[in-house]
């Protein structure tokens, strides 16, 4: 085999997809879990936001939600974004019940990301329930335990998530973020935008008849810990209190925690490992990587096929020394 993904979540899979299309390079992908997207990518927002604070990565997020929005992969739902405290625009405008100011994005919306990642994984050379326990460089080649088979590769591809720093020894931090879906409420418009105040670290968008909102944290954890922490519901119970008082008497019906996994600098990691012959990173997606998927596999494909990408020294693992 030429490449061997690990990691089935968005990241892994739109490498895989995008080498599909430019190559007829042997790749499979392996995960862990019995199914793709246990993780991080089953466990967030579904929101396709191109901001980004950093100018690099929203290069990358403008690319990605740029090809998202057309809805070739999954379906998109094009609602708009208020980022509050960026911009003039009275976000009642939108989304009536909220208050503050901020600016106004029309062609941010939701997209249904499960289909998005069967659409990645479509004709791939998938294997489930298969973890890699150990790699071994020998001559020009990878052998990679798992606890199925022994696979023999050329390119190594750490698409691992949260469990990214760990498996290529690379500064990665999880993080662990709440979100919380409230019961169905009368007067909610489906079609009214995500809302995302920044600097107070609160967020929230119709889902389901109901609201999905966020308080924003950020806790580091140990790779795949989902325990989830009751004080934060108290802390978005307090925040809508204080922030947005007519959305203060939601009630909650349901709530999950999942990963967000960062490096120091918070920019994607994106390219071969000097330290570790053959050895490729495609992590630290951040809170980015449904947006971001599609450019970010396009990036990584190219830089393993032995092309030249613009953007690749902003995203090298090299960075950390
Ligand atoms: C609460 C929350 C809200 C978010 N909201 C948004 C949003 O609205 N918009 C947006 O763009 N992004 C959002 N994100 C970010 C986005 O979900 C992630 O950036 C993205 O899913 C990361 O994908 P990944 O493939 O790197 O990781 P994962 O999806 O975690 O995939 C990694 C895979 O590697 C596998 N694996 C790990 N170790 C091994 C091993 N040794 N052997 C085999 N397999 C292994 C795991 O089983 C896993 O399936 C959010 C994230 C969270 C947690």
């Amino acid at each position: 085999m030429d490449i061997l993904i690990v990691g089935a979540g968005l990241a892994g899979a739109s490498t895989a997809y995008h080498l599909a299309r430019l190559s007829s390079r042997r790749v499979t992908i392996v995960d862990k879990e019995a199914t793709p997207g246990e993780h991080s990518s089953g466990r967030n927002a579904a929101f396709i936001r191109e901001y980004a604070q950093d100018q690099a990565t929203q290069s990358i997020t403008t690319e990605g939600a740029a090809f998202l929005r057309l809805g070739t992969l999954a379906e998109y739902h094009r609602c708009g974004s208020v980022l509050l405290g960026l911009g003039d625009d009275d976000v009642a405008d939108h989304f009536p019940p909220a208050r503050g100011h901020g600016r106004w994005c029309p062609d941010d919306g939701t997209l249904d990301v499960a289909a998005l990642l069967q659409a990645y994984l479509a004709g791939q050379d998938v294997r489930l329930d298969t973890e890699v326990l150990q790699r071994r460089r020998q001559g020009d080649k990878f052998h990679v335990r798992t606890n199925r088979e022994t696979f023999t590769c050329n390119t190594l591809v750490n698409a691992t998530g949260a469990w990214a720093g760990t498996f290529g020894n690379l500064p990665l931090t999880p993080m662990t973020r709440h979100l919380f879906i409230t019961r169905p409420m009368n007067d909610i418009d489906p079609d009214w935008p995500f809302v995302w105040d920044i600097e107070n670290g609160l967020y929230f968008r119709p889902e389901s008849g109901g609201l999905l909102l966020g308080p924003c944290d950020e806790t580091p954890a140990e790779p795949g810990d989902y325990t989830e922490d009751p004080a934060m519901l108290e802390n978005l119970g307090q925040k809508l209190l204080d922030l947005q008082p007519k959305l203060s008497d939601v009630s909650i019906m349901s709530g999950w925690a999942g990963q967000r996994t960062f490096a120091p600098d918070r920019r994607f990691v994106i390219g071969f490992d000097q330290r570790e012959q053959s050895l490729f990173h495609v992590a630290a997606l951040g809170g980015h990587g449904v947006t971001a998927s599609f450019a970010v596999g396009k990036m990584a494909a190219k830089l393993l096929l032995g092309g030249p990408h613009e953007s690749s020294s902003l995203f090298t693992p090299d960075r950390f020394g």
